[in-house]
């Protein structure tokens, strides 16, 4: 079959074409979503451990929420969001991160008049219509986790501190922890112009990405991969060597608590944001293993701007998302053992045409066990062998002559033990 491309999935598939999944986006099947299971119920019990509340936001937004506040950097926002105009003519955005999502709701449902910080928590899907390739997805998930209204920058290291217990808990315990400082409106202009000062001479030596960014956002040549702009890196003017009173004091409680807290981690300079309302931290979990072009498990940071951005009143945040697709994988690889519980533990299999009599039977079990039935039309052995696949620990057989006495067969399918029971006695023998 040809590959979809972008400019054939704007026309309806050729008839008796069979429909595909949509580009970029995948299916996570029962048994790939046991491991799913393991990494949400870790990211559940660490956030509440750590005092944070699950909130959900709709998928849809308003354009505008994501694009506001994006500033120069908009055209590399935008160009990735996935986005269109509904029935009503509004121009909407499948969200491609939570965070602006969860601080308009936070406002939206008064969240800022209650107890501060509100501490928050989300595990949904995200889009992004970024070109599709291995690891990266249009439609991808995150466990996101939020500090609202809160300045102090031990909440910083408190996301920190939940990023990890996360990873931790899913059994990601080899990480590396890269964290540096952006500053603040305060400090940050006058350190932008030494960065454009240092790299002006060194223009036409960047790659063209680059020589567009260097006057309208600076920061990111410092985490450009391309080869050619590495060797300046080393000599540029370091954000940290040029923070206010205020951010040098809040980078020095960040890293006092982190030592504090016995976590290892490493100071990169050039680990930045692109976007003009994020403020002082910046963090990244990687695998320890990683080389550089490899993706975050986990990247977060500070945005005191971001409110205000969005036209809404000045509120202080710090907050991480992890991405659940790159751990899954992640903890399959390290041969996380999840063992994909079967789909019933006893299975209910009339030999003949009984199918009343079966869905009674196993209407009884069901108050103590999961239970299916085999509707199919084919022979008991049949019946069996299918049972066997599934992993069914019990199966009851239920046949003509037995089910007049409200009898059935129970079967232990590991020893292949066989006993008579009445229907009735069923949810004690299955406990
Ligand atoms: P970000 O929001 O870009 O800082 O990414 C946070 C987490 O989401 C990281 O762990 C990324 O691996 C993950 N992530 C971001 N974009 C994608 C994508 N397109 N597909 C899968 N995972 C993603």
């Amino acid at each position: 079959m040809a590959r979809e491309d972008d400019s054939e999935s704007a026309s309806p598939p050729a008839r008796r074409e069979p429909v595909r999944a949509v580009r970029g986006v995948r299916d996570i099947l029962p048994d790939e979503r046991a491991i799913w299971r393991v990494a949400e119920l870790a990211a559940k019990r660490v956030a509440h451990r750590f005092g944070y509340r699950e909130i959900e936001t709709p998928v849809l937004e308003h354009r505008e929420l994501i694009e506001r506040g994006v500033g120069e950097d908009a055209d590399a926002a935008s160009k990735e969001l996935y986005r269109f105009e509904d029935r009503g003519g509004r121009q909407i955005a499948l969200r491609p991160e939570a965070t602006a999502g969860v601080v308009r709701a936070y406002f939206d449902g008064g969240l800022n008049q209650g107890p501060q910080p509100a501490r928050l928590y989300l595990i949904g899907p995200m889009f992004r219509y970024d070109r599709p390739q291995k690891g990266r997805y249009r439609q991808f998930f995150q466990f996101d986790v939020e500090a609202i209204g809160g300045a102090s920058a031990a909440l910083d290291v408190e996301v920190i501190e939940v990023a990890r217990a996360w990873l931790f808990e899913v059994g990601l315990r080899d990480l590396r922890l890269e964290v540096n400082t952006i500053g603040d409106p305060k400090c940050r202009p006058a350190y932008l112009d030494l960065l454009r000062a240092y790299y002006r001479p060194l223009r036409s030596q960047l790659h063209k990405e680059c020589q567009e960014r260097l006057e309208v956002n600076p920061l990111r040549l410092l985490d450009c991969k391309v080869p050619q702009c590495q060797p300046f890196k080393e000599g540029a003017p370091r954000m940290i060597d040029h923070l206010c009173e205020e951010c040098a004091a809040a980078w020095g409680l960040v890293t006092k608590l982190i030592d504090a807290a016995n976590i290892d981690y490493q100071v990169n300079p050039y680990l930045v944001r692109g976007l003009d309302y994020y403020t002082r931290t910046v963090f990244e979990f990687y695998p320890a293993s990683a080389t550089g072009q490899q993706d975050a498990l986990a990247s977060g940071g500070r945005y005191d701007g971001l409110a205000d951005s969005l036209g809404l009143p000045t509120m202080p945040g710090v907050g991480f998302a992890g991405g659940l697709d790159r751990v899954t994988e992640m903890m399959a690889a390290e041969g996380e053992e999840v063992i994909s519980e079967p789909a019933a533990e006893v299975i209910v299999l009339p030999d003949g045409d009984l199918a009343a009599e079966a869905a009674e039977v196993a209407r009884i079990a069901r108050s103590v066990r999961s239970v299916a039935v085999d509707y199919e039309p084919r022979s008991l052995r049949a019946k069996m062998r299918a049972a066997n696949k599934l992993g069914a620990r019990w199966a009851v057989l239920v046949n003509a002559d037995d089910s007049g006495r409200r009898i059935a067969q129970l079967r232990d399918m590991a020893t292949g033990e066989q006993l008579e029971v009445r229907w009735d006695d069923l949810p004690e023998r299955l406990l």
